[in-house]
């Protein structure tokens, strides 16, 4: 079977494009009970661009701090519980923050219209209504979030995208005007995000002329940002990693990611490591698997004097180090794709603890 997937309905791109936000969302206003729920990074709380939201008297805001936890099915519920409980249905939610809020936007938009807590819906097509009307105005790039179908929760047993077709957003803002603001670690971090799905979606069975030609392009992009003679945190580079974002999503989608994304969801469900941080620590280690990627990124991360710690997993349990081995050899898909159908018979849990036990 191949894979027949719906693509974001409509993208607007380029610097200061945000200031086109109210205009894009006013034919939705009517929809619904009408009025508009924005969900905005904390970040941006009393900075410049809280003054330029188009909201609405009727609208609601929520600034949501994504720092202490990424998105869980618990914060999800109680969102949409609250979103419902004060004005009903709303016309449409606008996420506007890095990944870790387009996947809040992209649940809730879902769960306002799906009864239930979030964990029911935790996998493939299992929501069973069309959410609402959603925006994603990302502020980080790299995840690849604004465009992918999925929108990652961790749950009380798992950590699995709500994923399905209504998942995709109904429409994008690419300003990266947005993204300058990124400290340069995280914006080192999240651009590995996108060079590491790039690579995964190249290395393994489902690997086609579709995902490879947006992995060419994204690792294009990548290699000027990170090692190319401009390389750096300027606008021009701001804009070829927004891009980068987005294509080496479309890449995985069509494709899938690998053992760097297996082992990275162990690391992010037991010790609640950062998804693109925790990329980076497994993608260090796993030369034997992507010798010329993982040769490649070293040589990003010299380049920008990226500190990655070593030995990590000596201070790790061995009960840590199973429960980790056991949440990667669940993610099926991507050792399906990277190994083989037959990746069972290959890797064992104590082959996926021994990698854990690299880092
Ligand atoms: P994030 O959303 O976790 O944010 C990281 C930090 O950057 C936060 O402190 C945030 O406040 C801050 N920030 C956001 N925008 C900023 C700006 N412009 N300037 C300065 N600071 C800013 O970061 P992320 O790495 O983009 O996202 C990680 C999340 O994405 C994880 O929750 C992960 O599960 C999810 N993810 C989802 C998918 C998907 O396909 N749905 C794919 C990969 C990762
Ligand atoms: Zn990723």
């Amino acid at each position: 079977m191949h894979k027949n997937f719906k693509g974001i309905e409509k993208t607007v791109f380029g610097r200061g494009s945000f200031s086109q936000l109210g205009e894009i969302i006013a034919p939705h206003r009517s929809e619904n009970n009408g009025y508009m729920v924005f969900i905005v990074d904390n970040y941006f709380k009393g900075k410049e661009l809280e003054g330029r939201l188009p909201v609405q008297p009727e609208d609601t805001v929520y600034f949501i701090d994504v720092d202490p936890h990424e998105p869980t099915t618990e914060q999800i519920d109680i969102l949409r519980d609250e979103i419902l409980a004060s004005k009903g249905l709303p016309s449409g939610i606008i996420g506007i923050g890095g990944g870790a809020i387009m996947d809040i936007a992209k649940c809730v938009s879902l769960m306002v219209t799906n009864e239930g807590s979030s964990t029911l819906y935790q996998g493939l097509n299992l929501i069973k209504k069309p959410g609402i009307y959603h925006v994603g105005v990302p502020t980080i790039s790299g995840t690849g979030a604004e465009v992918s179908m999925t929108a990652v929760l961790t749950g009380p047993e798992k950590k699995l995208g709500l994923k399905c077709e209504w998942t995709v957003f109904n429409q994008v803002v690419l300003d990266p005007e947005l993204i300058a603001t990124v400290p340069r670690d995280w914006w080192f971090y999240v651009g590995m995000d996108t060079y590491i799905h790039c690579i995964e979606s190249e290395n393994g069975q489902f690997n086609n002329a579709y995902s490879h030609a947006y992995a060419e392009q994204s690792m294009k992009l990548c290699r000027d940002i990170y090692l190319g003679e401009n390389s750096g945190q300027t606008a021009e580079n701001d804009d070829k990693l927004m891009v980068a974002s987005l294509m080496g999503g479309l890449s995985l989608t069509y494709s899938e990611v690998g053992i760097c994304h297996a082992i990275s969801y162990g690391l992010s469900k037991i010790l609640g490591m950062r998804h693109c941080y925790s990329n980076c620590i497994a993608f260090n280690h796993l030369a034997d698997y992507y010798p010329e990627g993982v040769a490649e990124f070293k040589q990003m991360v010299a380049q920008h004097n990226i500190t990655l710690p070593q030995g990590l997993s000596k201070d790790w349990t061995d009960e840590q180090i199973t429960a980790m081995a056991h949440v990667s050899y669940k993610l099926d898909h991507m050792w399906n794709h990277a190994v083989g159908y037959d990746w069972q018979e290959k890797v064992t849990i104590a082959d996926i603890e021994a990698i854990f036990r690299r880092l």
